[in-house]
């Protein structure tokens, strides 16, 4: 089943065109990743899915329903959640409560019970820092604190912006662990990532970002395996 499905979308920033019509599916159950260079446009696609950016052209649907137009607030009820660049983690809140900031609109409290602990089972190290101040954390511990957060609102579509960005090679490998295990349980996840080698093999499907316009798409490990794509961003000829 089609989850997420942008159809000639066009983002712009004042006069500057950010995306030229870009058309892109995702399935239900799919790990979708987006490669390309900086400045191709991969962030505005994702804010332009939570709802951050408005269109200047096309429509997104979800779910089967036109959200082009729905507030950012409202696409987080219908399942969809943004672990954003940079982390955003609160600095002088606890892990706790940048936790419970995913979660703030939910009534549910038997469902939030089990969703602290799946959080907790991905990140043990959250559970124990869980009275530490944001602002103190890893680069690594904040990561997982953003993405933990995006978790909190039960996603059926998780967006990571950059999730392995500026971290250390053993966090590295982890996050990219915890996006498969995130995914295995059942949520949808849309990543974009300047690590293409470890976004591609661990995607089912890829899509190739050039100055705002979609040039390729494919399988994660035909992507992986293109010579032009290895030349422009695997870094071996
Ligand atoms: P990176 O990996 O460097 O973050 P990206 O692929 O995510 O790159 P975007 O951040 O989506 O790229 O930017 C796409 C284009 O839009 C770039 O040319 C960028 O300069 C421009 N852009 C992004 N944000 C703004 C803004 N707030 N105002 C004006 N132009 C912007």
């Amino acid at each position: 089943m089609t989850l997420l499905e942008l159809s000639d979308v066009s983002v712009h920033y004042g006069r500057i065109q950010a995306l030229s019509g870009i058309s892109l599916t995702v399935q239900e159950g799919e790990i979708v990743t987006l490669i390309g260079a900086n400045g191709a446009g991969k962030s505005t696609t994702m804010r332009a899915v939570s709802g951050l950016l408005p269109l200047s052209r096309g429509t997104i649907t979800f779910d089967g329903q036109d959200i082009s137009r729905l507030r950012a607030d409202l696409r987080v009820v219908r399942g969809i959640s943004q672990a954003p660049e940079g982390r955003g983690v609160f600095p002088g809140m606890t892990v706790l409560e940048n936790l419970e900031m995913g979660c703030y609109s939910r009534k549910d409290r038997k469902g939030i019970r089990e969703d602290f602990e799946r959080v907790y089972e991905l990140f043990p190290r959250l559970k124990e820092r869980i009275g530490q101040q944001g602002g103190t954390l890893s680069g690594g511990e904040q990561q997982m604190v953003a993405i933990g957060r995006a978790l909190m609102a039960r996603p059926r579509l998780l967006l990571l912006d950059e999730p392995s960005m500026g971290l250390a090679p053993q966090f590295i490998r982890q996050i990219f662990r915890i996006i498969t295990d995130i995914n295995e349980q059942g949520t949808t996840v849309l990543l974009v990532e300047q690590n293409a080698q470890s976004a591609l093999s661990r995607a089912h499907r890829g899509y190739v970002l050039e100055s705002g316009g979609i040039t390729k798409a494919g399988g994660g490990r035909e992507l992986l395996a293109d010579p032009a794509i290895k030349d422009a961003y695997l870094g071996v000829a």
